[in-house]
């Protein structure tokens, strides 16, 4: 099977090319928090597979009510004014969790057509309101919203910009709060401070007359879990708002559980004007995804034809069976998912802070069930791993051997996003192999 896919399957992130002939490593069964690969090594996943697995895998509730919309009605479309049950029933109940007046869902495939589906939201919210002159977009710096080339213009990590022409011209930058590495340093009020003066310059250097968009991460995830100081993502909102500006809130990595509430949004004490939101809706057994909307960008596309939003629509959006499941997986969240993960979150935590004594841990971070660890040579000068991709490679191979997934970014940072079933002991054994690996790396660089 390895050979078969070595010579077809096309994996575009594989860092196993070119380093050695392991990958790729082909993944059996999974059941609750740990997946079994073909040779039948059993491992804890640490990441929840993308950062989307977060109601753990063969979830009997998820798989019943996939089976049965399989059978009653596998598919339905938004088109023609056709709709389905399940997806009713979800946009209904995801709109009673949102914050605020995000009262009305879109739904597309993953977080990347998600993000796309804002961009075209908010450009026609500003063409309906005579300001189609607002066509500027800006985003934060090591943030990541999605592989599509509008997407990829977006986000801000350079690996996903090779030879495509993005970003855009129209896509524009600030710096990250990124409070480990921060030239104002680590201070919150600093950080904060230097960042709505970087957004309002931002603004002033494009002309307020023309953005139509502000986007955030609550928690940059593939920049390397990047948790701004308390009040940051406010202080941005609150710029937005004064320069009535629309404020994006993508929430495809933090959404249903990951940081401990259903939204991280909430905790904020914002309301974006959207919500991107994919991964965890699903909990990864079948695509979907859901753009939130508030009451008034809504109203602004809710006479479809009529206010130029015709040619926005996709085959599978809506998708009844990926609502079902989306539906199966609220249950579980709202059943005590979520509450286990806060619990577990706050043991992850405390048992990652347990390493950051350890001559490679530079900094320890995160909240709720999504973490990292800051890995360098020198804590004092916090030199980095080298910039090439193979210590991570190494760090992920070791952790492998140690029967722990976890993900190596190549600036040497291990995320964490475990599912939020995990056990007490499962969350002590993520710990304890990270330890492992980590002496093995000191050990043997
Ligand atoms: N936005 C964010 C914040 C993400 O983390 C991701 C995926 N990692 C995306 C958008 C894109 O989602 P997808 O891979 O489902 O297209």
């Amino acid at each position: 099977i390895a050979e078969l896919d070595r010579r077809h399957l096309v994996h575009p992130l594989a860092s196993w090319r070119g380093h050695e002939k392991a990958g790729p490593r082909i993944l059996a069964s999974a059941k609750g928090a740990t997946v079994t690969d073909a040779q039948g090594h059993t491992l804890l996943d640490g990441f929840a597979g993308l950062w989307c697995v977060n109601a753990g895998y063969g979830q009997d509730h998820i798989i019943e009510a996939a089976t049965r919309q399989l059978r009653e009605l596998p598919y339905a479309t938004g088109y023609f004014g056709l709709g389905s049950e399940p997806a009713a029933q979800l946009a209904s109940r995801l709109a009673d969790h949102a914050p605020g007046d995000l009262n009305h869902v879109y739904f597309s495939l993953g977080g990347s057509d998600a993000v796309d589906s804002t961009i075209r939201f908010a450009r026609h919210y500003w063409h309906s309101k005579g300001a189609s002159e607002r066509d500027q977009f800006i985003s934060v710096a090591q943030g990541y919203h999605g592989s599509s080339v509008v997407g990829s213009g977006l986000t801000a990590l350079p690996v996903f910009h090779a030879n495509f022409g993005v970003p855009l011209d129209w896509q524009h930058k600030i710096s990250s709060h990124y409070a480990y590495r921060n030239p104002v340093g680590q201070d919150a009020d600093a950080i904060i401070e230097a960042s709505v003066a970087e957004l309002r310059a931002k603004i002033a250097e494009i002309g307020a007359e023309r953005v139509a968009a502000f986007y955030l991460e609550p928690i940059q995830g593939s920049g390397g879990v990047l948790v701004p100081p308390k009040g940051w993502v406010a202080a941005m909102h609150a710029v937005c708002k004064e320069m009535d500006i629309l404020f994006v809130a993508d929430e495809v990595i933090t959404g249903f559980g990951r940081t401990g509430p259903m939204f991280a949004c909430g905790e904020e004490g914002i309301v974006p004007d959207m919500m991107t939101t994919a991964k965890g809706l699903t909990s990864g057994y079948v695509p979907m995804a859901a753009v939130f909307l508030s009451d008034h960008v809504y109203e602004t596309i809710a006479d479809g034809a009529g206010a130029g939003m015709v040619g926005h629509g996709q085959t599978y959006s809506a998708h009844p069976v990926s609502a079902a499941v989306a539906l199966a997986a609220l249950d579980l969240y709202e059943g005590g998912l979520l509450d286990n993960g806060v619990k577990m979150g706050a043991r992850l935590m405390d048992g990652l802070q347990g390493l950051s004594d350890h001559p490679l841990v530079g900094e320890v971070r995160g909240r709720g069930m999504l973490a990292a660890v800051e890995l360098v040579t020198d804590k004092a000068k916090k030199t980095p791993l080298p910039a090439a991709a193979a210590p991570a490679t190494r760090i992920f191979d070791r952790a492998w051997q140690n029967g722990l997934i976890v993900r190596a970014f190549a600036q040497g940072i291990l995320g964490y996003a475990p599912p939020l079933c995990c056990t007490a002991d499962e969350i002590d054994q993520i710990v304890e192999r990270t330890r492992l690996t980590l002496d093995q790396t000191l050990e043997d660089p």
